[in-house]
């Protein structure tokens, strides 16, 4: 473990961007959910690294690529511990930690057949609030259903749904 953190920190990437401090076992579901699994851009994903604030943490590192909004927020979801370090000439830019809303819109799918975001007649974007960080606890505004971040159906631009896999711990 120790060789891995080392080879993480020598591995730099000259441009691009450095995802920290992810919720261990979690690297692999943002790489999914976010679309970045879909790049062919060189990236390191480190998985139950060691951490010193942390017991164990995941790290990815993608060259060349910058996240937007929605990619921001889907991290904060799945992680809101995560920060993301942008990196120009081998040097981190900005550094800033995702940030998790009080209210999440569209992102999120409400498996409630009967909830009114659901309606075939009149579709309304879902929009859930955060009850609760970590664990994550959220509720559906509208028909009021709780989820915890295991139940979570996120909503992707393939209008497929993706579910939260997180990976076994060992
Ligand atoms: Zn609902």
């Amino acid at each position: 473990m120790k060789m891995l953190e080392e080879k993480l920190k020598i591995d730099k990437i000259s441009k691009g961007t450095v995802i920290d401090h992810i919720d261990a076992g979690y690297a692999l579901t943002i790489l999914n959910l976010t679309g970045l699994e879909e790049s062919k851009n060189l990236m390191t994903i480190g998985v139950n690294v060691s951490s010193k604030k942390h017991n164990s943490k995941d790290i990815i590192k993608i060259e060349g690529v910058f996240l937007n909004e929605t990619q921001m927020q889907q991290i904060s979801i799945l992680s809101p511990n995560a920060s993301i370090s942008l990196i120009e000439n081998y040097k981190v830019i900005e550094k800033k930690k995702v940030k998790l809303p009080s209210t999440i819109r569209k992102l999120i799918l409400c498996v409630n057949t009967t909830c009114i975001s659901n309606s075939i007649k009149e579709p309304i974007s879902t929009e859930f609030m955060v009850l609760e960080e970590k664990p994550l606890k959220i509720q559906c505004i509208y028909c009021e259903r709780i989820y915890k971040l295991e139940e979570i159906v996120f909503t992707s631009k393939e209008k497929k749904e993706k579910k939260v896999i997180q990976r076994i711990q060992l």
